[in-house]
């Protein structure tokens, strides 16, 4: 990539500069939910129309975007800013979880928190980290998590045994469509 880019100086690498200082001065974090934007609060947490009842923990932004992608999802975010890890020195204090707690006590708490972290160790340790947090605030507010199985298209042989024991023991029932 910075062959390419010393090769290209006029055609890539400037502008490239030029763009990478207009977003260190415009984009921040949104206060609210840790959203990337040019506004405070951001596009998602000052768009009255969505639902402000849901509310979905991410880790990165990278996940908001990939769930908004879905265009099946309009509540609000929160993204977490990672996932707890001891290999890479993340702990409970370096995400943004006391934001998060505020934003589920008073009036305006969501009536369900979606957990929609990643099906891996550090994703997981982290998913129940932040539920037992939620419940130790004695709030209303149902934690849910994202299903998990057999991907659309996918050939039941090829599958890992780990998704598949999981879809067999999250088995639903058959409904008509
Ligand atoms: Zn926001």
């Amino acid at each position: 990539v910075a062959l390419y880019l010393l090769k290209n100086r006029e055609r890539v690498l400037k502008p490239l500069i030029l763009s990478l200082q207009e977003a260190q001065h415009c984009i921040f974090p949104c206060s609210l939910c840790g959203f990337l934007d040019e506004t405070d609060p951001c596009l998602f947490c000052k768009d009255e129309k969505r639902d402000q009842s849901l509310l979905c923990v991410v880790s990165d932004v990278a996940d908001l975007w990939a769930i908004e992608k879905t265009r099946r999802y309009q509540g609000l975010y929160h993204v977490l800013g990672g996932n707890l890890s001891l290999t890479e020195g993340i702990a409970p204090k370096d995400l943004r979880m006391a934001s998060l707690l505020k934003r589920l006590q008073g009036k305006e708490a969501p009536r369900e928190v979606i957990l929609a972290l990643s099906p891996t160790v550090e994703g997981q340790t982290t998913a129940h980290y932040v539920r037992q947090e939620i419940q130790a605030l004695g709030g209303s507010a149902e934690v849910s998590t994202l299903a998990q199985g057999i991907p659309l298209g996918g050939e039941l042989d090829y599958l890992d045994e780990g998704t598949l024991s999981l879809a067999v023991v999250k088995r639903k029932h058959f409904e008509a469509s």
